[in-house]
């Protein structure tokens, strides 16, 4: 069976996630798209699809099975809401949302329609380095994990549109979740120290060192520079009881010449995660034929808003931002024994 897509946003990542789904995988067919600049979707349509004037006369069309969200963070809320209303599988971009209250609206209402819909964008989990270092923690035989040291860097971010909010409440998000679900663990509490700056952010508070306290005590340290210059660099290391494990160097050629030995560093977070991004919609094609989702849920999109939130505070402050979360649904439970 053909899944028939709807696509909310047709930006940047929304136009490379129609190239994944009409050239790169296979049971599904883009049927409509939307974007608030109507030529931009016009432009990104593929074949016969459809361009809708908002998102929500594309969430309500019949021909339309499932939808996937683009559009910008404030966007979210209401496309997700207007998904879940419909019954339809969703899978929505990070951040799912830009406030608590959003995340938990989201929730309730996914919560009451009883089964999952919504699938968040945080591709690094499926990613097979990052699948191979869980495996490897939950494998056991190094311990318990104590310390996760994450680096998350940008070669640069467009001047003016990326501001000083966003390395905590935009381009976090993805280490947190990636700390919760490599761990086993949620964060309890947030600490941000900012560093002499980068001259080549211009004003921009570049780069941040973060400090998420985990419930079982262990620490992850994040550092966030989005002006490297050198190109986009993702790292992780977990130090255990007995030993260490920790993401590879991507494998790339390796280039010989009278400026001596050296490997290509990817440019951007496209070309790194260009097979997570393309596992993660295999994952959710299959699950959204079948009226669910899968991977990351709503209830990993509210903490990770959580801790955006207590990260800009922590950065005003100065101290420890502690988290307090809401009782798990037993939504979310189930589907965490099902992964696990
Ligand atoms: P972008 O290039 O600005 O694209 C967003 C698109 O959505 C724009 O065409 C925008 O139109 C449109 N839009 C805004 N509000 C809308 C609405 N209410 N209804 C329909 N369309 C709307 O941004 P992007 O880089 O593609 O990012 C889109 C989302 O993906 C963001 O949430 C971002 O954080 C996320 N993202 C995730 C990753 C990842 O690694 N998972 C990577 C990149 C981006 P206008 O330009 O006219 O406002």
């Amino acid at each position: 069976m053909t899944l028939q897509v709807g696509v909310i946003g047709t930006g940047m990542i929304g136009q490379d996630h129609i190239r994944r789904l009409t050239q790169v995988l296979s049971g599904v067919e883009i049927v409509a798209v939307s974007d608030i600049d109507r030529d931009r979707a016009k432009a990104s349509a593929p074949g016969t699809a459809e361009v809708f004037d908002t998102p929500e006369a594309l969430v309500a069309t019949d021909r339309v099975q499932a939808v996937v969200i683009c559009s910008w963070g404030p966007a979210h809320e209401a496309q997700l809401l207007a998904c879940i209303a419909a019954g339809k599988p969703v899978f929505c971009e990070k951040p799912m949302v830009t406030s608590e209250a959003a995340a938990l609206k989201v929730m309730e209402a996914e919560v009451a329609f009883g089964r999952r819909l919504v699938q968040v964008g945080f591709m690094r989990r499926f990613d097979a380095d990052y699948r191979r270092l869980k495996a490897v923690i939950d494998g056991g035989s190094l311990g318990a994990p104590l310390l996760y040291h994450s680096v998350h860097r940008n070669a640069s971010v467009p001047e003016g549109l990326y501001t000083s909010e966003m390395p905590l409440n935009d381009t976090l998000v993805h280490d947190a979740d990636i700390s919760r679900w490599l761990l086993g663990d949620e964060v309890t509490g947030v600490e941000v120290r900012v560093p002499r700056r980068s001259t080549r952010g211009k004003d921009l508070r570049d780069p941040v060192f973060v400090l998420l306290h985990m419930a079982s005590g262990a620490l992850v340290d994040v550092e966030i520079s989005v002006n490297i210059a050198y190109g986009y660099d993702i790292r992780g290391e977990v130090s255990c009881e007995a030993g260490i494990a920790s993401l590879p160097n991507r494998p790339a050629t390796v280039v010989s010449d009278r400026h001596g030995i050296r490997q290509a560093i990817p440019e951007d977070w496209r070309e790194r995660f260009i097979e997570a991004y393309d596992q993660e919609f295999r994952e959710w094609i299959a699950a959204a034929g079948s009226g669910t989702a899968t991977g990351p849920s709503t209830w990993d999109g509210y903490a990770a808003t959580l801790v955006a939130d207590a990260a800009l505070r922590a950065a005003a402050s100065g101290g420890l931002e502690r988290i307090a979360m809401r009782e798990k649904p037993a939504l979310y439970r189930a589907a965490a024994a099902e992964a696990a």
